[in-house]
């Protein structure tokens, strides 16, 4: 029996209506796992007998967000749960997903289709475990097992076989022989998988505390292989996997990835793009790289820390601990909080006054003259006062119409 976490205890009215409709209705996946491993759970998913229909006749307010999948989203004070007629899924062709969905009324049948053992528990309104695969024992040992043969399995769905390196990592746990040998057998059915998907499961994996397993075996499965940009680099992926430090972040982990790949800060938008990230996160990392670039050589000084900011220079600090070198994340906040100005913003005359002084038509001449006043700044000889950058322009350049 299990002390319920109050997001299980906010659910319970749920599985309750749902009972008293006729119909069975467990706790799932993910937030069972958790909860048996002591660990802060996420969202709690719930599995049920009903139909999706069965379910909108039971609860006032629900939207529908993957009806076709029997997933049917249910509000109910304040929170949404996501509530899934148990299903199996049959006749996988494209090892993606599933051709049809069937909807059944037995939970043993939904839990036989899920990825891990570890995953393929239940638990009932008053916390007792629906294990038939050995869950709880595979919990105890550490151990990513897949449900029923490895290799079926991903042959349903290769993105199975990142999540095993992901949970290897996330969890610390070792994978069971045969699961590890079904993927090594399988790994180039990864291609089929959508970059997007893979790159959840392999963010996730850097971000483990057991990393260096989870990395580990992504080589010697050679999952890599079918990774953007990794496919030749095997020895440079060894050396990466063997930092200790924890990664903490995403713009971490992805600086400490591509610097181990020997890549430059040139390298970092075809690199991420082909991951499929995020214009913003791809700026951020090349702005990363710049900076790490730079503290390689020397100290964080102003020019560079106005440029990438705060949160950045203090993740290439981390980066650069991982790798070993002396840090002192004190003076960096120093010599950021002490910088004259953060942004164009913060000057005391913008374009228009510029325009005026020099009597010029606006032109490419406006954003040069602009970096050089902040650079100038920055570097402590102009003052950020109106009057003072006025006169250092009228010193510096002639008027022309
Ligand atoms: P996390 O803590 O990262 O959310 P999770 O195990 O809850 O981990 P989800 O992606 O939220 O992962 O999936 C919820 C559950 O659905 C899983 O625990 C598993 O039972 C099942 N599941 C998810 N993806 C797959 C898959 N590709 N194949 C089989 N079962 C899956
Ligand atoms: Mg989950």
């Amino acid at each position: 029996m299990i002390l319920f976490d109050h997001q299980f205890k906010q659910a319970l009215p749920i599985i309750d209506k749902i009972e008293e409709a006729g119909f069975k209705a467990y706790f799932v996946g993910g937030s069972v796992r958790d909860t048996l491993l002591n660990k802060p759970i996420n969202d709690v998913d719930i599995a049920t007998s009903a139909k999706p229909n069965e379910i909108k006749g039971i609860f006032p307010k629900t939207i529908d967000v993957g009806i076709e999948h029997g997933t049917v989203m249910v509000l109910w004070k304040d929170a949404s749960y996501e509530i899934t007629t148990f299903r199996t899924e049959s006749t996988y062709q494209d090892f993606r997903r599933p051709d049809t969905v069937e909807f059944v009324r037995s939970l043993k049948e939904d839990l036989k289709r899920r990825d891990f053992t570890i995953n393929a528990l239940a638990m009932n309104r008053d916390g007792e475990i629906i294990d038939y695969f050995n869950g709880q024992k595979d919990l105890e040992n550490k151990l990513i097992k897949a449900v029923g043969i490895p290799e079926e399995r991903f042959f349903e769905d290769a993105l199975r076989m990142m999540r095993g390196v992901r949970f290897v990592s996330q969890l610390n746990f070792n994978m069971d022989s045969e699961t590890e040998a079904a993927i090594q057998k399988n790994h180039p059915l990864l291609k089929k998988i959508a970059i997007e998907r893979i790159q959840v499961e392999f963010v996730k994996l850097l971000l483990g505390s057991g990393r260096k397993q989870g990395l580990g075996l992504f080589i010697r499965t050679n999952l890599f292989y079918y990774c953007p940009g990794l496919k030749g680099s095997k020895k440079e992926l060894e050396a990466f996997a063997k930092l200790e430090c924890v990664i903490e972040n995403r713009i971490v982990a992805w600086t400490l990835l591509i610097h181990h790949l020997k890549k430059t800060s040139d390298d970092v938008e075809p690199f991420l793009r082909a991951w499929k990230c995020s214009k913003k996160e791809i700026n951020q990392v090349k702005l990363a790289m710049i900076a790490l670039e730079h503290r390689l050589k020397d100290d964080f000084n102003r020019q560079v820390l106005y440029q990438v900011g705060l949160q950045i220079a203090l993740d290439v600090e981390t980066v650069m601990d991982c790798l070993g070198y002396p840090i002192n994340f004190e003076s960096v906040q120093m010599m950021y909080q002490e910088l004259p100005i953060y942004s164009k913003h913060d000057l005391e005359v913008d374009g228009d006054d510029l325009q005026v002084v020099l009597n010029r038509k606006p032109g490419k001449w406006l954003g040069n003259l602009i970096t050089e006043i902040e650079t100038t700044i920055l570097s402590g000889e102009l003052a950020n006062e109106k009057s003072v950058i006025v006169e250092w322009i009228s010193n510096h350049y002639t008027k022309d119409a």
